[in-house]
């Protein structure tokens, strides 16, 4: 059975990647495409927003103008716009796949406090090179991690708005629980100064902002004589798209709760 997919943000850089993906799956349709308000792109055909030529998925300005049109809402905005989106579809029985990142610790709670209320689905990183990554880590945390410095390297466009990236937070919380660290104690963002030795049990991340990088993770782990570099390149948002089309074919049917992209693609 196809998933009825709705997509916020529909004209956003992820927006249109989104309609592609999802017209390119078999097991996802799109019913129904949404922007702010206040868009000038309220009223065009997002397929055509799209290039893929017209579809007949006319853009609206308001979530509850399609409320009866689709299963899984996609959602890649801006946090607030999102929580008010998850508030939406636990009120009308949808489910959400939820891509936004940048969520303040008191938006994160309300969001995750909303699980027992939907289907949902939250990943900073929708890759299957990033989600398999995460794997990698806690292996090569768990082998050299206590003997080693930990260092999140990661770049993006010069568009984003958040940092470090919620997938290179990620990174450093896989690693930090695979050690029996706790992040939020042990992180370092960004160095400048007389800033003393290096703590060995800290883990560092460094952002590079510019032109139109779509987002490159490097981990590294230095140790006496050696060095362990575990790197991800996403070359297209395409692949970001993709498993999120994945994500929401995989949610239809299932009970309310929180799941990850782990356990989507089986790891
Ligand atoms: P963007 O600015 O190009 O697009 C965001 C879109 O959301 C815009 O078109 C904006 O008009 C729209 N929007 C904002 N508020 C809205 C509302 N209330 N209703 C409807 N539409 C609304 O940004 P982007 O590069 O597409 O990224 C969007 C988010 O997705 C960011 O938080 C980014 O970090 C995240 N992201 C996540 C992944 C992942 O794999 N999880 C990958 C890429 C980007």
């Amino acid at each position: 059975m196809t998933t009825k997919i709705a997509i916020t943000g529909a004209a956003g850089r992820m927006g249109r990647m989104l309609i592609e993906a999802v017209a390119a799956s078999d097991d996802a349709e799109l019913t129904a495409a949404i922007e702010r308000p206040e868009s000038s792109l309220i009223g065009a055909d997002a397929g055509e927003l799209a290039g893929l030529g017209k579809n007949g998925i006319t853009i609206v300005g308001d979530i509850s103008e399609v409320s009866d049109h689709f299963d899984t809402l996609i959602d890649f905005t801006a946090p607030s716009a999102t929580l008010d989106n998850a508030y939406f579809c636990a009120d009308h029985g949808k489910g959400i796949v939820i891509g936004t990142t940048g969520f303040n610790p008191e938006q994160l709670t309300e969001l995750e406090s909303l699980q027992a209320k939907l289907p949902m689905i939250k990943a900073a990183n929708y890759s299957t090179g990033v989600n398999l990554s995460l794997k990698l880590l806690e292996l090569a945390a768990s082998v050299m991690g206590s003997d080693s410095d930990i260092e999140i390297v990661e770049a993006h466009h010069k568009h984003k708005v958040d940092a470090p990236s919620g997938t290179a937070l990620v990174m450093g919380e896989a690693i930090a629980d695979t050690l029996g660290r706790d992040l939020s104690k042990v992180a370092v963002y960004g160095r400048e100064g007389q800033t003393g030795a290096r703590d060995s049990e800290t883990i560092g991340f460094a952002t590079v902002r510019g032109g139109d990088v779509v987002g490159d993770h490097t981990v590294m782990f230095m140790a006496e004589g050696e060095r362990l570099e575990i790197t991800h390149k996403a070359s297209s948002r395409m692949s970001f798209a993709r498993g999120a089309v994945r994500a929401a074919a995989w949610l239809m049917g299932k009970n309310n709760g929180l799941y990850t992209m782990r356990e989507v693609l089986g790891l």
